[in-house]
């Protein structure tokens, strides 16, 4: 396996999910990578979930997931988090709701780790500076981690010791042998870094390389659903955004 493609924080938005799915089979990536959290937030939660099984990826839980499927409490959410997962509780089929509850933890190969949050708190913790990424860093003894959570496209790397925020770039980024690497994907469904295009990353295990990616996506598709569907308006006005 030497090119994966990695999506995370998916967050029931179709159109974003298809255009980046579309884009990874036409570079055909091996296998996809998810990070989690692929309900919440967005008015598709059972159509996202049945287009990733499709994908046959290697998945685990992110905390919307968790929720969405009753095995996490509701009350470290955001009032209108809260409302979306009650409602996609109530939209979502019970094949599907298995789908969420089995997702794993963490997952754990040879060459990679992934998680939603991170090492040491899977579902809630934010790996958003350098002193969680340290802390982390020590939590993994493989060269890579991938990670979602955040929302933000990126990562951290660790260099004999010291520990720097790895910022996306147009060019690949170039893994260094010695060096071990956090890296976030960004967020398909919900991108929080100030570009409204899904986000997602290949990843050349062969030759070392990270390719932080953007596509756009039809985001007055989505404000229109979110409205008809009676779900809180800022969730279709943050997309516009990417905040
Ligand atoms: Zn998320």
């Amino acid at each position: 396996m030497s090119q994966i493609g990695v999506v995370s924080d998916i967050h029931g938005n179709l159109p974003a999910l298809e255009a980046v799915l579309n884009s990874l089979e036409k570079s055909r990536v091996e296998r996809i990578f998810c990070c989690g959290d692929i309900v919440g937030y967005g008015p598709w939660p059972g159509l996202c979930v049945r287009r990733i099984r499709e994908a046959n990826p290697l998945c685990v839980q992110g905390n919307h997931d968790a929720a969405a499927c009753a095995r996490l409490p509701f009350d470290h959410f955001t009032p209108s988090a809260q409302l979306v997962i009650k409602w996609t509780t109530a939209h979502i089929s019970n094949k599907e709701t298995i789908y969420l509850k089995e997702l794993p933890a963490i997952h754990t190969e040879d060459n990679l780790v992934m998680v939603h949050g991170s090492l040491r708190g899977p579902l809630w913790e934010y790996i958003s500076d350098r002193w969680v990424a340290t802390e982390n860093f020590s939590l993994f003894n493989r060269p890579l981690a991938l990670f979602g959570h955040s929302h933000i496209q990126g990562g951290f790397v660790s260099l004999e010791g010291k520990v720097d925020l790895l910022r996306p770039t147009k060019e690949p980024l170039k893994l260094a042998p010695e060096a071990k690497y956090l890296i976030n994907p960004g967020s398909v469904g919900q991108p929080r870094d100030g570009d409204p295009r899904a986000a997602y990353a290949v990843v050349d295990l062969l030759n070392r390389e990270v390719h932080f990616k953007r596509i756009s996506y039809d985001i007055n598709m989505i404000k229109k659903r979110i409205l008809r569907e009676g779900l809180p308006r800022d969730l279709g006005d943050r997309l516009s955004l990417g905040r």
